[in-house]
């Protein structure tokens, strides 16, 4: 059989098995409902703290800091919107970068709307927020700032502890969405200084559909999600509680695999950049190398087409993304790039691989070959 390799887990990433085999009893004889009074509601409503545990643990925080969401989609929003609404009437500015995912950018563009002030922060060519700016843009109406904590496209971290200082001095509200850290590097809440942070399971080997939100203890904010008593009043829909049962599962797990993502996939990541690099002239790497997250190499290589190599490397068995999920199939540049101000045929040209702990040595062995190959051969057609 022709070998496969999935390259693209910052979009999403495969269930670890015994994340599945946690979650099955609570589709089949553990089904009851988290609210209820009787037994099957009760043992429900045990897994959900179970797992609020293991959650809190992977961020250094406490359980009642934790809030499910069905995904980091809902995170963000709820930060934001959260955040906004609490202060309705009060003041208005609110800081986010270019580069943010566009469930930060649409819930910032919302508050425009609706008459808040917005700043997007540029994030240079080596797509860091400086912090130089975000103290240049804080004002006195500032509510709220959000910062990704690492870039999904490029993989690039930001200077999350330096931005909380800052904001924690002048009182005013930090969101992280962490949803491309949690679950690959350590991330641990006190040390970030952040007020919020949003993080998605089927990045690390989780379910698909459910998430988390820290909130830290002193912070107030406005439900986004109405309804029910759920998540004490903090967030109402019934839970989802294989979801839940398997997000905690994948943080207890994702806890002990820190040290192998920061050695052998960052040594795996680095190999196969080099190898790329010195095989394939013509080869530039997107973002500050030296500040990225283990698993992500987002590469330009001169004179090919991203769409064009995806769609070769593909039929070799190898997955891999020009930019993010959500924008794939449209023919819009990345915005990330665009905001880092590369050039054309450098946006044109990238290409995103993103690993995770179940990659082998062998798999990013086969993904340089087939890579140096396929550059290699389309670069031929087009000079020939
Ligand atoms: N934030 C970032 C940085 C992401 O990469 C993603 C997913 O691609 C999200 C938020 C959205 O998370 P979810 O897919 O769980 O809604």
């Amino acid at each position: 059989m022709e070998r496969r390799v999935y390259l693209d887990n910052n979009a999403t990433s495969p269930m670890d098995s015994r994340v599945l085999e946690a979650i099955q009893p609570f589709f089949l004889n553990e089904f009851g409902n988290a609210a209820s009074i009787h037994a099957y509601g009760q043992h429900a409503r045990a897994a959900i703290e179970r797992a609020r545990s293991q959650v809190a643990d992977l961020l250094s925080a406490k359980r009642r800091e934790i809030i499910f969401t069905c995904g980091g989609t809902e995170a963000d929003n709820a930060a934001i919107h959260g955040v906004a609404r609490s202060f309705a009437g009060s003041g208005g500015h609110v800081i986010t970068s270019a580069i943010e995912h566009p469930a930060v950018l649409k819930s910032c563009q919302f508050l425009e709307q609706k008459g808040f002030r917005v700043t997007y922060l540029s994030a240079g060519e080596e797509g860091i927020v400086r912090v130089e700016d975000v103290k240049e843009a804080l004002s006195q109406d500032t509510i709220l700032v959000s910062i990704m904590h690492a870039n999904n496209e490029v993989g690039t971290l930001q200077p999350i502890k330096e931005i909380a200082r800052l904001t924690r001095q002048q009182g005013i509200l930090f969101h992280t969405d962490a949803v491309q850290s949690v679950g690959k590097i350590p991330v641990d809440v006190h040390q970030l200084g952040v007020d919020l942070l949003s993080l998605s399971g089927h990045k690390f080997h989780g379910p698909k559909g459910v998430g988390a939100m820290y909130i830290r203890d002193s912070v107030q904010t406005v439900p986004f999600m109405l309804g029910g008593s759920h998540e004490r009043h903090r967030r109402a829909g019934t839970e989802n509680v294989p979801g839940i049962v398997g997000l905690g599962e994948a943080c207890r797990l994702a806890g002990e695999s820190h040290q192998d993502m920061e050695s052998r996939i960052a040594d795996l990541r680095d190999r196969f950049e080099e190898g790329l690099l010195q095989r394939l002239p013509g080869s530039v790497v997107n973002g500050r190398p030296s500040s990225r997250v283990p698993h992500t190499a987002n590469l330009s290589f001169e004179g090919v087409e991203g769409e064009a190599l995806l769609v070769a490397l593909d039929f070799k068995g190898l997955a891999v993304s020009t930019g993010a999920a959500c924008s794939s199939g449209s023919l819009e540049p990345s915005h990330v790039l665009q905001a880092m101000k590369l050039g054309r045929g450098r946006i044109q040209g990238a290409i995103r691989f993103s690993l995770s702990r179940m990659i082998s040595e062998e798999d990013m062995d086969y993904a340089l070959e087939t890579v140096v190959e396929t550059v290699s051969r389309i670069r031929s057609v087009r000079v020939g």
